[in-house]
């Protein structure tokens, strides 16, 4: 299907081409210097020590629990209304899953509260996700964390430009993991980032992206290095130069992205508010947001009549998705399956609307009217 106003469009012009065509043209294509440039750029623009790019956020968060060594018997509190990799990665290192209730129907991050009744002998990290680019609870987040000697990651793959009390998101706890893909608010097609402000991590992260290997090959290539050891059981988790160069680009669009959104966000709000059958989460929210996705929740709906509300506007040329299914729903997630009430009413729904930088007023109004008029 054809959608008149599609969930997403990406916010690339001739600057990403030519950054393209120019590495290209320089004929080194794998990592190398475009990838620094981009790691420093990337520091620099969340105030933290280190960035390492790497080929995806999964790999990322991957890395990141390598590195701070959970392993098999580990319990790692997640949440369950997130991208399932969010939760994969936790299976990778052999560790468990420990769901845990988002906060509220305003607000759609893990509750502080739940993540303490969870904690148990075993509880080695937590790994908060910013769903849609807001802030979770991190005051509360990191008091409980310092109380219980548990690790920190954010899975910050919606909030590359979001802040807390001033703070980057992605730079409060141990680890931040961001992502790239194409459909995020800055995207190479394939990316990702771990940050950190501990040195030995972004060390260890630099090892294990590539192969645990002492020397890169465009050091060698250079002659700054002529061998190499391998001193741990690494990984090929590498970004290309191509790519390295497209999200350079997209960094110096992300300020206007996010203004642009949080002008769009506003426009939504207006069109919503007090409306009797919606919930828009988030809707005094005040702090700095990358805005992801602009999702509403439903009032006393059901799945049923969700999807058909989803059906009618894609009939009005409306592209919407779903934000998230619930990962304890999923399959190869029941063994760790718990009761999570609040999350299960939201991925029943919950509606995601279009959202993206070139989204216009009028099309905001065409949807607002399509739907107070379905529902
Ligand atoms: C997109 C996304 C990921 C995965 O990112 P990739 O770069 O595709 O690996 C992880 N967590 C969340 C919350 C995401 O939205």
């Amino acid at each position: 299907m054809n959608y008149t106003i599609p969930l997403f469009d990406l916010h690339y012009d001739h600057d990403e081409s030519l950054a393209a065509k120019n590495v290209i043209d320089s004929k080194w294509i794998s990592m190398g210097p475009q990838v620094k440039v981009f790691e420093n750029a990337f520091t620099k623009h969340l105030n933290v020590k280190y960035a390492v790019a790497v080929c995806n956020c999964t790999a990322a968060l991957h890395l990141a629990l390598l590195i701070l060594d959970i392993s098999r018997g580990d319990e790692v509190i997640v949440p369950s209304l997130t991208f399932v990799a969010t939760v994969n990665a936790v299976r990778y290192v052999g560790a468990s899953p420990v769901f845990c209730d988002v906060t509220s129907f305003n607000d759609f991050s893990l509750d502080p509260d739940d993540i303490r009744s969870k904690i148990t002998n075993k509880t080695k990290a937590v790994i908060v996700m910013h769903y849609g680019g807001f802030a979770c609870n991190m005051g509360k987040i990191m008091s409980i964390a310092r109380d219980h000697n548990l690790y920190v990651i954010e899975d910050a793959a919606h909030a590359p430009d979001s802040e807390y009390q001033k703070q980057k998101l992605g730079t409060i706890g141990d680890i931040g993991c961001f992502s790239f893909f194409s459909n995020k608010n800055i995207s190479c097609a394939e990316g990702g980032a771990l940050v950190t402000n501990n040195e030995e991590y972004a060390h260890k992260a630099r090892l294990l992206r590539s192969h645990g290997m002492t020397t890169l090959s465009f050091d060698r290539a250079k002659g700054h290095a002529t061998e190499y050891d391998v001193i741990s059981l690494g990984y090929n988790y590498r970004i290309d130069d191509i790519r390295g160069a497209l999200i350079l680009s997209q960094l110096d669009k992300l300020k206007a992205d996010t203004d642009k959104r949080k002008y769009l966000r506003g426009i939504y709000c207006e069109h919503l508010k007090n409306n009797p059958k919606i919930i828009v989460p988030y809707d005094l929210y005040e702090e700095r947001t990358s805005d992801y996705i602009f999702p509403i929740l439903l009032k006393d709906s059901t799945e049923e009549k969700r999807n058909n509300v989803r059906d009618q506007l894609r009939r009005e040329g409306i592209e919407t998705s779903v934000h998230y299914p619930a990962v304890h729903r999923f399959s190869i997630y029941r063994q760790f399956s718990c009761q999570l009430p609040k999350t299960d009413y939201i991925a029943k729904n919950e509606i995601t609307l279009p959202l993206f930088y070139s989204l216009e007023e009028e099309n905001i109004a065409h949807i607002t009217f399509a739907l107070k008029k379905i529902i």
